[in-house]
């Protein structure tokens, strides 16, 4: 009956904790514009107070970006980590939000009320729902249910360039018996979920150079080669026509899927007619023998993601360029090896070149994908206490985008990840007027309740 007492108590408490979220989200921690650098440090303050007034010894580590934030309680039971991040992404353009960013307010809207504001939902907002938990318990109980960890980062929307450096020097500090992530969302904006498969990127921007200089087409056209020509040609080979990718060797690694996540993945009511619709599309473009779901979340992809070269402007030029650039991402699954690929992705463009044609390769960022065993019977007890909250079974997903920081607690500490999160699609994360639905943030409360419940 005591977890009915903390569920008791956070119900009670919501204004309080709306409140210290607002004033969280009144400090503008933009970590990739220096001109907020104060503020980031303010925000990791406001964060180190708020640990120690539940009797966490927390303190602001120094990194050469902005500071983390870590704090430790003492308990018995498993040693849980728990992280979110406390800096948010730059505001602009500033005329399409219906109020500042930074004077966050709660609004009705015709869905429910929710909390208007820059990193409302990605991730203060998110980062709090555990905090909040965790005050709750303690108000009850008169201490926290286990040894926890709690671990902030003020870098993650600018690329987390201090994480590794900091995760390798702290490891022994860090390692725990399971680290909870908050800062992804509810499937379908409805279904509560834990992440367990999450893709990997590798990036690379290609020069193509042809001749030394501009040439004018009526003077050389015909005779010169054209680099443009060179790369399109390659460019439109990296994929066939049943839509897989090319590069030699690109598939090895990447998995089946293991029968009790296709199942799982059948049952859910995974709308991809509306997904597309959403953005005036109608057709899945991957490979076609692969379902919807499959393309989005557990099968590699190869996207060309800009182009340039020769004239662009207004009215037209004859020129024969000299040169032609690209940039091409990868996303990655299973055991695929970034760097074997870039290395097979560059041979291929160069054993693609004419003769005087030179082609230059700049590396953007290289990072594996990563499954997580759900063979912990931690996974059970969260997604049974999610189920419990939410009146619905909570799902085991996939999920396109990359969270590095979940490789990293398993490749540098040992510590498998759980990410739990209850954003929705229509957050507006990172663009304007960002919100978290108040019932999000309460339910998510209510959830960690139940999930430290099970757990200890
Ligand atoms: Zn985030």
């Amino acid at each position: 009956m005591t977890l009915d007492a903390v569920l008791a108590r956070i119900d009670a408490d919501l204004p309080q904790a709306t409140d210290r979220l607002l004033d969280l989200l009144r400090i503008p921690s933009i970590s990739t514009d220096p001109a907020f650098e104060g503020d980031c440090d303010t925000a990791a303050d406001w964060l180190v107070a708020d640990l120690q007034s539940l009797g966490v010894k927390a303190e602001k580590r120094p990194t050469p970006g902005h500071p983390m934030v870590v704090g430790h309680v003492e308990g018995d039971g498993p040693h849980l980590l728990f992280y979110g991040h406390y800096d948010v992404q730059p505001v602009d353009p500033l005329d399409l939000w219906d109020r500042d960013p930074f004077d966050p307010e709660i609004q009705d809207t015709d869905a429910g009320k929710v909390i208007r504001g820059r990193g409302s939902s990605d991730d203060k907002g998110q980062l709090m729902t555990f905090v909040e938990a965790c005050r709750a318990w303690k108000a009850e109980h008169g201490t926290l249910p286990c040894r926890i960890t709690f671990f902030f980062e003020g870098e993650e929307e600018s690329g987390s360039p201090s994480l590794v450096p900091f995760m390798q020097e702290n490891a022994e500090e860090l390692k725990s018996d399971l680290a909870l992530i908050c800062d992804t969302g509810l499937f379908e904006s409805r279904v509560p979920a834990i992440v367990t498969m999450l893709r990997g990127l590798l990036g690379e921007e290609i020069t193509v150079t042809a001749p030394d200089k501009d040439l004018h087409s009526g003077m050389y056209g015909g005779i010169a080669m054209n680099p443009i020509r060179v790369l399109s040609r390659v460019l439109a080979s990296l994929h066939d026509d049943t839509g897989r990718i090319t590069v030699p060797g690109f598939y090895d690694g990447v998995p089946e899927l293991p029968d009790n996540i296709r199942q799982q993945w059948q049952g859910l009511a995974f709308d991809h007619a509306k997904l597309l619709g959403d953005v005036d599309l109608s057709v899945p473009a991957g490979e076609v023998d692969r379902t919807p779901i499959e393309m989005i979340w557990s099968r590699p992809t190869c996207e060309i993601n800009g182009i340039w070269g020769g004239y662009t402007g207004a009215g037209f030029k004859t020129v024969l360029p000299s040169k032609v650039q690209a940039k091409v991402s990868f996303r990655l699954v299973g055991d695929q090896d970034p760097l074997v690929i870039r290395e097979s992705f560059r041979q291929m463009v160069r054993d693609a070149m004419p003769p005087d044609c030179e082609v230059e390769f700049h590396g953007h960022g290289a990072g594996s994908a990563s499954i997580t065993e759900t063979t912990d019977p931690a996974f059970e007890q969260a997604r049974t206490a999610l189920s419990d909250e939410w009146n619905i079974p909570a799902a085991y997903v996939g999920c396109g985008g990359s969270i590095p920081i979940a490789g990293h607690f398993q490749d540098i500490l040992g510590t498998t990840p759980m990410l739990v999160g209850f954003g929705k699609d229509d957050d507006q994360i990172h663009s304007p007027n960002e919100k978290y639905d108040l019932e999000s943030f309460h339910k998510g409360i209510r959830s960690w309740a139940r999930i430290l419940d099970a757990l200890t």
